[in-house]
């Protein structure tokens, strides 16, 4: 483990960009949000995670597929440097490891090699994600739920604390352990430094929730799939799809052409399926027509058909959704009224 004080961040980011695109939360409006940036002046230092979500760095809100105009198709241009996050908090680069599953390792698939997606791969490659101990987790975060928690550095390529004065990056993966032993300006943490993160961590861990049980929450949502139970819990929802847009593990996306005979461009946008129209059909049907469906839908998703094709839930505990739904549906209180409803 190595450690930097903060007036040598500077100096660390710059040496990232030598070799990386880098990526961190920057002010954005009124949001925090993951952007591109050239120097350490611009990266906003908020102690909690953005409010908006890292997808859009891999799986962007919306990207050209390609070109086209009479004399043939053109891709996009190459994505240059691999990309280098930082400031993640540790549910969101356990969000970027689940799409990574979603967009390029669909195990599950009988033709692994057609599912694989060559725009989030090209992003995705090589990439370098710094994750942060959460050291006053709000609210609203319930990270814990799902085996995690704001020390949980299983998914990160390096892993940084923020003591007050100074980082301390300790290299979890490889390619993280490897770029560590390449930077050269730094000293190596002590005993001090693993005192202090104890302490911190201890405090961390003392604002989170009571840690709810889910083992079975996925079987249980089998067996209310047809239960009026979904018309209670979706009654206030107004299918707005802020819940969607904000969560960094939804992933769903719509593709459109947009030009004419002679040149245009397919892109592709992210999508939503709380809206009405996710899901008609050229025949005028809809299978979820109601609302209630569509709650049920994303519910289902998260908790039983992401778990039965990749063994784990479609949630990070980040809290998100929870901040931003404009009539207070609370993702947790769904979740636990679910697991403790007895079916008709
Ligand atoms: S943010 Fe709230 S109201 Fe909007 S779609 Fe999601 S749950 Fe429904
Ligand atoms: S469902 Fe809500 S809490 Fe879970 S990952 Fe998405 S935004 Fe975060």
């Amino acid at each position: 483990m190595i450690k930097i004080k903060y007036e040598q961040l500077s100096a660390l980011i710059d040496f990232l960009t030598e070799s990386y695109q880098v990526y961190a939360p920057v002010k954005h409006g009124k949001e925090t949000a993951f952007k591109k940036i050239s120097s350490a002046s611009e990266i906003n230092k908020s102690k909690y995670n953005t409010s908006l979500n890292p997808k859009d760095i891999f799986f962007p809100q919306s990207e050209v597929m390609f070109t086209y105009t009479k004399n043939g198709i053109k891709s996009p241009p190459e994505q240059g440097k691999p990309i280098a996050v930082w400031g993640l908090r540790t549910c969101d680069t356990k969000s970027i490891r689940m799409l990574d599953k979603v967009f390029a390792n669909a195990y599950q698939m009988p033709d692994k090699e057609m599912y694989k997606d060559p725009y989030w791969i090209a992003r995705y490659k090589n990439c370098l994600l710094f994750s942060f101990a959460c050291n006053e987790p709000p609210s609203t975060c319930f990270c814990n739920w799902f085996n995690s928690g704001p020390y949980d550095s299983s998914d990160s390529d390096i892993f940084v604390t923020d003591t007050g004065d100074e980082y301390l990056l300790e290299g979890i993966s490889e390619r993280g352990i490897k770029f560590l032993a390449g930077y050269p300006e730094t000293s190596q943490a002590d005993q001090t430094d693993l005192d202090k993160i104890k302490v911190l961590r201890e405090k961390a861990e003392s604002y989170m929730p009571p840690v709810v049980e889910l083992s079975g929450l996925k079987d249980k949502l089998l067996k209310i799939w047809d239960d009026p139970v979904w018309d209670e819990l979706s009654a206030k929802c107004i299918n707005c799809g802020a819940c969607a847009y904000i969560c960094p593990t939804c992933h769903c996306f719509d593709m459109r052409d947009e030009g004419n005979e002679d040149k245009g461009k397919r892109v592709r946008l992210w999508d939503c399926c709380m809206y009405q129209l996710f899901t008609k059909e050229a025949s005028g049907h809809n299978p979820r027509e109601l609302s209630t469906y569509r709650v049920r839908q994303r519910v289902m998703h998260k908790y039983n058909y992401f778990v039965e094709n990749y063994q784990q839930f479609l949630c990070t505990g980040c809290g998100r959704c929870i901040k931003v739904c404009p009539v207070n549906m609370d993702i947790r209180q769904i979740i636990q009224k679910i697991l403790t409803y007895k079916e008709v």
